[in-house]
């Protein structure tokens, strides 16, 4: 049976795969992707129905094809999936759906990787894995599964109609828990929202998006999260046009907010007493962007409008002052719990020696430890923005790049074999 043959295999045709796919092309590399369901399938059928770009459409592309809506609009998911359909028309992207990757294996005494797939094997010199920096969906071991409670992630949460009647507890507060605590919240149900450390920019200040602000202060490229903030979430929304999160209005509105979700005891739950200083943290580092921004208007002259009402406080509704530190969740009326509590990654099927105790990926800048090994779209991949539509194509274009060298020394390798071998 003859097996198929490419220099770089890349697993994976969401943005990553398709970014990595125009560089490749760009350096002139072969190159074949796969990808096991449709290209930017997760935007397609992996999110609610509602969700629209955390980023304006000026902001969250690629650099070679910009929306035709409004540049300043915040694009729905759908039509997020159909750019990145038609980005891959454009550089001609040589895709292949509906192939799924199950093993990767390093060769033995010859180089490359044997990749086994649904569609047969193929040996490749190099691969790209770039299935997604959220992939397995994680759910922490607090509620046990045997209630009457339905228990979802917030991945397989779609709209209102989905869930039964009555309450709902959303378990996370970063941009996925508080979106869809809103929607549920406008929808008419009782929703109840447990609040950890978290970051909430402004949506916009004094005119300018906070992508922009974010881009300008440099924020974007940091290398690594500030010690101490690695698990500090961010809640960010383009729904109805962008609003900046304000955890103390959604409150006043009606929403019930919780501290940490804690633990279980026969149909209780408990929450840590952390609420307000969340709350106070979450603040902190909003008026800390906005303090930013405002030096660096003053330093560059900019001439953009003041906004003193950015830092008006709403009042603390009751849930505030008053946390609840335990509920009954069948006395509540509480019939949905929403774990939107992120995720893992999931590269069991490389079989390499390259990965930490957890799983993780091994490397610098997406270039594994293991030779011929590359990983896209890794969270803090080589900077914040590592995981996100404009950063990946960035950290595609040094992955192609220490991709050629590599290709460098293997053509010197064997145009040196040939002189050596024809003296
Ligand atoms: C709710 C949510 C909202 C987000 N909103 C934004 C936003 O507004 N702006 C922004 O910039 N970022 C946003 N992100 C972050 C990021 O842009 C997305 O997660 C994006 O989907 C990541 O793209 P990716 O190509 O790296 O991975 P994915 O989109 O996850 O693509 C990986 C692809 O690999 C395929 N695959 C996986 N395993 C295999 C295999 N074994 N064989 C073959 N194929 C395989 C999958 O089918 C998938 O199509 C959001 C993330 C989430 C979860």
């Amino acid at each position: 049976m003859s097996v198929e043959k490419i220099d770089t295999l890349v697993i994976g045709a969401g943005q990553a795969g398709v970014a990595m796919s125009e560089h490749l092309g760009n350096a002139g590399v072969p190159h074949l992707v796969l990808e096991k369901d449709r290209i930017a399938e997760r935007w397609r059928s992996g999110r609610w129905d509602s969700l629209v770009a955390n980023g304006p459409a000026w902001h969250d592309r690629f650099p070679g094809l910009e929306f035709s809506d409004d540049p300043d609009a915040f694009i729905g998911k759908d039509q997020v999936a159909d750019y990145f359909e038609a980005y891959a028309r454009k550089i001609d992207a040589p895709i292949r759906c509906g192939v799924e990757v199950s093993e990767v294996r390093r060769n033995t005494g010859r180089p490359g990787f044997t990749v086994t797939t649904s569609q047969g094997v193929i040996e490749a010199a190099r691969i790209v894995a770039a299935t997604g920096p959220f992939q397995k969906p994680v759910i922490p071991p607090v509620v046990p599964r045997e209630t009457d409670i339905l228990q979802i992630h917030s991945a397989q949460y779609r709209n209102p109609r989905q869930l039964p009647e009555g309450g709902v507890l959303i378990v996370g507060a970063g941009s996925s828990g508080v979106q869809i605590a809103d929607e549920l919240m406008r929808a008419g149900r009782k929703v109840y929202l447990s609040v950890g450390p978290h970051d909430r920019p402004p949506r916009a200040y004094r005119g300018r998006d906070f992508c922009w602000w974010l881009g300008v202060l440099g924020r974007w490229d940091m290398s690594a999260p500030k010690p101490g903030t690695e698990h500090v979430t961010i809640a960010v929304s383009g729904a109805r046009g962008g609003e900046t999160i304000d955890f103390r209005r959604l409150a006043q509105q009606g929403m019930t907010l919780l501290g940490m979700t804690h633990s279980w005891d026969n149909g209780t739950l408990s929450f840590a007493d952390d609420l307000a200083r969340n709350l106070d943290d979450g603040d902190a580092s909003y008026l800390s962007l906005l303090d930013e921004a405002d030096v660096f208007a003053t330093q560059n002259g900019l001439d953009l409008p003041e906004e003193p009402e950015a830092r008006l406080r709403v009042t603390d509704a009751f849930c505030i002052t008053h946390p609840i530190r335990a509920l009954e969740l069948g006395k509540e009326g509480i019939g949905t719990i929403i774990w939107a509590t992120g995720f893992s990654v999931d590269y069991s099927w490389i079989k390499v020696d390259g990965f930490d105790d957890r799983g993780r990926p091994i490397h610098h800048r997406g270039v594994s430890v293991v030779p011929g090994i590359y990983f896209l779209g890794l969270p803090w991949q080589s900077r914040r923005g590592s995981s996100f539509i404009w950063g990946v194509w960035h950290d595609a274009k040094h992955v192609a790049e220490q991709i050629g060298i590599q290709r460098k020394y293997m053509d010197y390798h064997r145009h040196a074999s040939r002189v050596t071998e024809s003296v």
